[in-house]
């Protein structure tokens, strides 16, 4: 029998952690084995605890590739991923495998990068046929209107720059482009 797919996505600081702990709770509860991982970006194979901004937590293990999320999952009975914007590509067929050995997979990840670009794989998980896909929205940190982007505060054009709300903000699209202007406007 297949399992079930879900694809939590957003911009930053949207709920997509909230919201994947919230539903590996509920199915634990309900007698699940729950299995939540994380990329490790710089550590390896380690357990670790994923913490929502919210205060919920919950045990996970950190994986160097997507190979490793399916030698881990056998036992389990739903498998969360988190951050999966920074899985290699490998994330998409094993995904699919574990749908197809029966297993629910929840995912969350950012779907674009602070460029309103495609962040790793995201978008592809997204469009597998089985899959729902939720897409939150924060709220925006300028006009406390709906927060679709993420918009890095320096002028650094790395892909990928770790950090929070020291580096990051959720603006809706017109605090976007204004950000976006007097960032570069600045010497
Ligand atoms: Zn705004």
């Amino acid at each position: 029998m297949a399992g079930a797919l879900t694809v939590v996505v957003g911009c930053m600081f949207a709920g997509k952690s909230e919201e994947l702990l919230r539903k590996m709770k509920r199915a634990e509860i309900a007698g699940l084995r729950p299995l939540l991982v994380k990329p490790a970006l710089d550590t390896r194979g380690t357990a670790e605890r994923i913490c929502s901004r919210d205060g919920r937590c919950m045990d996970a293990i950190s994986v160097r590739s997507a190979a490793d999320i399916l030698a881990a999952a056998d036992p389990y009975d739903i498998v969360g991923i988190d951050e999966a914007q920074f899985f290699d590509d490998g994330i998409v067929a094993a995904v699919r495998m574990l749908y197809a050995a029966g297993k629910r997979v929840i995912i969350a990840g950012l779907d674009t990068d602070y460029r309103d670009e495609p962040f790793g794989s995201t978008h592809f998980l997204m469009a597998i046929p089985e899959a729902d896909v939720v897409k939150l929205r924060a709220v925006c940190m300028r006009c406390r209107g709906e927060a679709t982007r993420t918009f890095r505060k320096s002028r650094n054009d790395a892909k990928v720059v770790i950090g929070d709300a020291d580096t990051y903000e959720a603006l809706c699209y017109t605090c976007h482009v204004a950000a976006v202007q007097q960032r570069d406007a600045e010497p």
